[in-house]
């Protein structure tokens, strides 16, 4: 699974979940039991580890035979029938199945034949234990199938399973270590295209409907377990041999030309260079992906049968570079995840990181390769160290490895750390073995866990086995525990040093890691070797240099942690920064700048007058997408009004002069989207006027649908004149329907009014217009613009009361992405105390939650003091 990193996407809109009064008259009442009760020895609801772990102990042979007929009308129901084969170790204690949708969705269930004396309890059907046999037990139940996982739009559908959403759906044993087989059959309007994990063995057309049957697939877990339907076009290609197909729903024929050969190239490559570094050929059978619209996440990696964000693989003519590699990344993540995640699975998923840990590590090996022109350690730096510190240096952060009492809070362990901070723990992890080593023990983790599942301490056992270092200990610092370290760096007469403290009370906690240091004088820069384990690490000044210019721990682009510069160095960088050579330095002198200013040691005003003068001179697109970043960030919430209005001639000035400066379209795409998001002077935004409407052109950027119409929306809350008129016009020039949808979705959101204001706030404490979450989520973002944030104050704190139900009901990212687009862009104390309040109320607030909140105030909390 991949996150998605910026969310400008056409929407995907689910079916309401109401019950059909035809399909409730069908339903007869056979033995089922109509009223849930609970007793004192009912399973807890949710998926509790207990309940999993005696499952996993006692249920062996799991087969799940799967039928659902999918009506084209997503507020039809979707009939089903399940047929569930297993052996069992424990005939002492009934089987206890998962399923939420409730009493009202189940039509009849057997077990042998037989009609079963079944119970219900929230979340599980109990099926008692005089019914279990040890071998050859056969679980059959008609159903209808929730609706909550499945995804249904007018004109397609699709399942998301991850972490445990496949009992929203049908009767299954829904945890990671309980692998099964599936067979499925569907039955889906004619016209419309299916595909799943395996591949598809018999296809007939009856009437308007179509019946596919799928082969039987290797053992899976649940959240693994997958199909899609709907009105889909399909593309093949062949590479070496392998055949791939393409589904995806995209109306521009143009686009989809463009893109199709590097997709499939990108999957090609990515799938032949993990069968050589694994040794183990990819055991899944057939490949197909799915381009979906508005897609949850960057992509899911359903075996035989990945889903992508349609707007991550199918790129506009003016897409960055960034896109570009993110792209090349997100596809060999996905295709890494075939071996794991899939092959070999977290026995639980408290190590969910892990998997994503080694797919970000896999895709970096495999994409480096294929553009070589790009610096890979600054785009290492780049990609990992602002997000992993944006949450590592929160009152929220968490260890990579967290506890997970119930899968039903499953969603809540991924975040940057786990996306973020474990991949550079895993490059330590490399430095530490050696790249043949890692390699080897991988090898062998894979092997001996195939099909099977397998824990951190299995492979750190197995790794443990290759090395005289002490690897438990190395693990417990950096996975086992929260946060980072503080490193200060002294000035000794011929020496340096750099003193290690925990910044958490109580802990003294010591990381062990190797860095570079780089020392500077006179335009030559020597690169030491150290290792960090203790209290105190030091280099002696390499003989030559009698006083450095600078000495930067973090300049080789790895160390981490909250480093504080001795005052010469930081002097030099305010000063001297864009005369460092090596752009790998650059980019971490900017990182570690930045965090300095976020503890108050660099001025705003010094930071941002730094960007300014370096932004002429840098040619490194990392570093320019870098520092603009950080200057779009400071600009709205660090800088006051009046320090906004002083810089913001200058700083458009710049923004445009790099836009004509810029050599690449992708360059002149990182400005474009700077100046977009920071314009507010009178010439910048009539600037932006005369483009939207197509009388300025951008020589070398060309702007497609989703870029006018995200100007559209930036010129209305800007409130410019002919707003009203510019909206309208732009509800013309769509030519994709899903687009205009999201357009006219936001525009309330961002409206002068401020009652219209209110009531699109409102509308958003129903569940059922917060499906479509990247619409949600790009409207709060105009709702809380900082030209907006004083009337959007109010929406803080009854945005906060609806975190609880943001996670019952949205997707796994939902809660961290509704408080980052709450809280993002307030900056006044007045925003901090309601966040502050709010949590001193709540005393038995949910921990992860309450984690969520302290990550997104982290910045306010910071400028706001
Ligand atoms: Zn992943």
């Amino acid at each position: 699974m991949k996150t998605t990193p910026t969310i400008r996407v056409i929407g995907a809109i689910r079916g309401s979940i109401c019950l059909v009064a035809a399909f409730l008259m069908m339903l007869d009442s056979g033995c089922r039991n109509d009223k849930p009760s609970v007793g004192p020895a009912d399973p807890e609801p949710g998926i509790p580890l207990s309940l999993a772990t005696q499952r996993a102990q006692a249920i062996e042979g799991l087969k799940y035979e799967l039928s659902f007929s999918i009506p084209a009308d997503p507020a039809q129901p979707v009939s089903a029938h399940a047929v569930i084969r297993f052996a069992t170790k424990d005939i002492t204690r009934p089987v206890v199945l998962d399923f939420s949708p409730g009493a009202d969705y189940l039509k009849s269930v057997t077990v042998g034949g037989k009609p079963s004396h079944y119970r219900l309890v929230k979340d599980h059907i109990i099926i008692p234990k005089e019914e279990i046999a040890s071998e050859d037990n056969a679980i059959e139940i008609t159903f209808r199938a929730g609706d909550a996982s499945l995804n249904r739009n007018p004109d397609f559908m699709y399942t998301l399973f991850v972490p445990a959403r496949a009992h929203l759906a049908f009767p299954c044993f829904d945890q990671p270590n309980l692998k099964a087989r599936y067979a499925l059959e569907l039955d889906v309007p004619g016209g419309w295209q299916a595909v799943a994990n395996g591949a598809e063995t018999f296809h007939e057309t009856a009437g308007d409907r179509v019946r596919i049957r799928y082969s039987e697939t290797q053992p899976i877990p649940t959240y693994l377990f997958a199909f899609a339907a709907g009105k889909f076009q399909v593309e093949s290609a062949e590479r070496n041999g392998r055949w791939y197909r393409m589904f995806h729903r995209e109306t521009d024929a143009k686009k989809v030309e463009r893109n199709k050969k590097a997709v499939f190239d990108l999957h090609a490559s990515s799938l032949e260079w993990l069968e050589k570094y694994t040794g183990i050929p990819y055991r899944f059978g057939k490949f197909d992906f799915v381009l979906i619209p508005s897609f949850q996440f960057g992509g899911m990696e359903h075996p035989g049968s990945i889903f992508y964000n349609a707007a991550s693989i199918l790129l506009d003519e003016s897409a960055t570079e960034n896109q570009m590699l993110n792209r090349a990344s997100t596809i060999a993540h996905e295709t890494s995840h075939m071996w794991f995640g899939d092959l070999v699975t977290m026995q639980w998923f408290n190590d969910v990181w892990m998997k994503e840990v080694f797919a970000n590590f896999m895709a970096a090996k495999i994409v480096n390769p294929a553009f070589p022109n790009v610096n890979h350690d600054l785009r290492f730096l780049v990609s990992y160290y602002p997000p992993a510190y944006a949450v590592d240096r929160t009152a929220g952060t968490h260890p990579i490895r967290q506890e997970l009492a119930n899968l039903d809070e499953a969603g809540s362990l991924y975040g940057n750390i786990i996306y973020d901070k474990a991949p550079i723990v895993m490059r330590q992890l490399e430095r530490i073995l050696g790249p043949d080593k890692l390699q080897d023990g991988l090898r062998a983790y894979l092997k001996q866990f195939q099909f099977g599942n397998a824990t951190w301490l299995d492979l750190i056992a197995i790794l443990d086995d290759r090395t005289d270092l002490d690897l438990k200990a190395w693990s417990h610092g950096w996975v086992e525990e929260a946060g980072r370290p503080s490193i200060r760096t002294v000035l000794e007469s011929d020496r340096v040093g750099f003193i290690q403290s925990d910044p958490q009370e109580g802990r003294s906690l010591r990381w062990t890691q190797h860095i570079d240091v780089l020392i500077g004088r006179n335009h030559t820069v020597t690169s030491v070797p150290l290792d960090i384990k203790g209290e105190r690490a030091e280099v002696k000044i390499p003989a030559g240099i009698s006083k450095p210019d600078w000495i930067l721990p973090t300049g080789g682009g790895l160390a981490y942690g909250d480093f504080t510069l001795d005052d010469a160095t930081r002097s030099f960088l305010l000063h001297q920064l864009p005369d460092l050579k090596d752009p790998l330095t650059r980019g971490a002198a900017w990182v570690t700048l930045w965090e300095e200013m976020l503890d108050r040691r660099v001025g705003p005003s010094d930071f941002i007058e730094l960007a300014i003068r370096a932004l002429p001179r840098e040619d490194t697109e990392q570093n320019v997408q870098l520092t603009l970043s950080y200057v779009s960030d400071m600009f709205w919430t660090v800088l006051s009004e009046l320090q906004r209005h002083d810089i913001a001639p200058q700083l458009e000035q710049i923004l445009r002069a790099g836009l004509d400066r810029a050599g690449s379209s992708t360059m002149k795409s990182t400005y474009f989207s700077a100046f977009r998001s920071t314009v507010t002077t009178t010439d910048g935004i009539a600037f932006l006027e005369r483009v939207w409407r197509r009388q300025e052109k951008i020589p070398g950027l060309t702007l497609a649908e989703p870029d006018e119409a995200g100007m559209a929306l930036d010129l209305a809350v800007r409130s410019v004149p002919a707003a009203a008129a510019i909206l309208q016009e732009q509800r013309t020039r769509f030519m994709n329907p899903d687009r205009k949808a999201r357009f006219e979705f936001v525009i309330p959101a961002l409206s002068d009014q401020q009652e219209t204001r209110d009531a699109w706030f409102d509308s958003l404490k129903d569940v059922k217009n917060r499906r479509r979450e990247p619409w949600v989520l790009e409207g709060l973002q105009y709702l809380h613009h900082p030209l907006r944030a004083a009337s959007s104050e109010k929406y803080i704190r009854p945005s906060l009361d609806l975190l609880i139900e943001i996670q019952r009901t949205g997707d796994i990212f939902f809660p961290t992405r509704w408080m980052n687009a709450t809280l993002g862009d307030h900056n006044t104390r007045s925003a901090a105390t309601v966040v502050r309040e709010f949590l001193s109320q709540q005393k038995n607030y949910p921990i992860r939650l309450r984690r969520i909140i302290l990550q997104a105030a982290d910045e306010l909390f910071r400028t706001a003091g």
